[in-house]
């Protein structure tokens, strides 16, 4: 593809009546970046409602894996919804369910038997985890990592340790629940170096948190993000989840993988945990799981998912529409969109690389398939995170017509759709090169 017309112009007369608009009736507590208003897309390409055009390299939020509005996706919602909208899971048996169910069982890592439950949100992934961990260890505690992020209802958000602004007024949280260093080799907790350090921040977790402060035998589950999402795009070094694999066998803990940002192919395989062969007990999906439709759902063995009826429910979790659209998904990730992840995304971040030699504000490029974060800094010897300057970066992006987003304090981005081509990956890379320049002045 080549793209004759501009890409940018935004915000429009129409697009500012619209958040003038929104200022109104919205809640405030969204974040947005830039007043991009959404009128369509199609596959990684969007228009404002000013008719103005822009590579969307943000997919809402990681979550339209396919692109926006992909026939086959769009069409399998239709179908569905000329039979049924809604036929309460909880109470009722339907066939989209099973399905979906059989399907991410085959796709999940693990062998033997497993089962689903499904959920509306990442966040309500998170809490039905938290609850089967409970149950089925009969344990009270959790332990989750500095950085993490989790969601936003009160048990998630108690994971949730990224920035205070979430946390900030909603205490007291859920109790005993205890947070550890990640594996966050560029900027180490203990300043030790990979791989000499022998992975210590693990090694830490039993030598001091289990030693000192909570026994382990009261731990139901360890929750991580494989690669961490909203803590800033960060990859941990090879090792490192078979040690908490390792450690969570040898206490009898639950490790669940929180893959709602990871997972669904973004990162070149189904899930982050894969890249590194460790299985976890219990995997949380949402975001990139139905392009875009609201789906979540846990996945476990059988002999773990094993709750009696009304143990847990949900009203609108696994919504006919929705699983469809997720059966839809499945098959086009499984049809060439994870590949294109894998060989894309390494493109991307050669390319990412290359640039960060020519300019010192970019300190670390990291990432799996298309999941890669960009950590800006103000030099190479201090490493001082630029926040202000990576919020302008994000700005200058959007001026262009680019979209991306933060994420941490000091990183940027990018999650594109999965259906991305060569030509938006180097257009999109020309534009972000434009607002590194403009923002470090070079
Ligand atoms: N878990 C992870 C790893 C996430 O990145 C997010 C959202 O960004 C959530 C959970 C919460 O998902 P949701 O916003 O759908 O509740």
């Amino acid at each position: 593809m080549t793209f004759q017309t501009p890409f940018g112009g935004g915000p429009g007369p129409r697009a500012r009546a619209f958040v003038a608009r929104d200022a109104e009736v919205i809640s405030p507590s969204y974040t947005r970046s830039y007043p991009f208003v959404m009128d369509h897309g199609e596959g990684y390409l969007v228009w404002d409602v000013d008719g103005n055009r822009y590579l969307d390299f943000a997919a809402g939020i990681a979550v339209c894996a396919t692109g926006h509005s992909h026939p086959a996706v769009v069409s399998a919602i239709k179908e569905q919804a000329d039979k049924f909208l809604h036929m309460s899971g909880t109470d009722f048996y339907y066939p989209q369910q099973i399905a979906l169910a059989e399907r991410l069982a085959e796709i999940t890592p693990g062998a033997g038997p497993k089962r689903a439950f499904f959920t509306n949100s990442g966040t309500e992934s998170v809490e039905a985890a938290m609850k089967l961990a409970r149950y089925a260890t009969g344990r009270p505690r959790i332990v989750a990592f500095t950085g993490a992020f989790h969601g936003r209802t009160l048990g998630s958000l108690s994971l949730t340790a990224s920035k205070v602004v979430h946390r900030r007024g909603f205490g007291p949280l859920l109790p005993g629940v205890h947070h550890v260093p990640y594996g966050y080799c560029y900027r180490c907790p203990y300043n030790l170096v990979y791989p000499d350090c022998d992975i210590a921040c693990v090694a830490a977790i039993e030598q001091s948190l289990f030693t000192r402060e909570v026994p382990p035998d009261e731990v139901a589950a360890l929750f991580v993000e494989p690669i961490q999402g909203e803590g800033g795009y960060v990859v941990p070094p090879d090792g490192w989840l078979q040690r908490l694999r390792e450690l969570c066998d040898r206490h009898g803990i639950l490790l669940v993988a929180d893959e709602v940002q990871s997972g669904m192919g973004r990162t070149g395989k189904w899930f982050a945990v894969d890249h590194w062969g460790v299985v976890p007990d219990i995997v949380c999906l949402a975001k990139g799981i139905a392009s875009g439709l609201p789906l979540g759902a846990i996945v476990a063995p059988q002999q773990l998912m094993d709750w009696p009826p009304g143990a847990h429910a949900s009203t609108f979790g696994g919504n006919p529409i929705a699983c469809e659209a997720a059966l839809a998904t499945i098959d086009l990730l499984d049809n060439g969109l994870i590949d294109n992840a894998a060989a894309l995304g390494e493109a991307m971040m050669q390319q990412l690389r290359e640039m960060a030699r020519r300019y010192p504000i970019i300190g670390d490029v990291r990432g799996r398939g298309l999941m890669i974060g960009v950590e800006l800094i103000e030099g190479a010897e201090t490493r001082k995170p630029a926040h202000d300057l990576r919020d302008r970066t994000v700005e200058a992006c959007y001026e262009r017509g680019l979209l991306v987003l933060g994420a941490g304090f000091n990183v940027l981005r990018f999650t594109p759709p999965l259906v991305v081509d060569r030509a938006g990956v180097d257009k999109a890379l020309q534009i972000f090169e434009e607002a590194v320049q403009f923002v470090s002045g070079a």
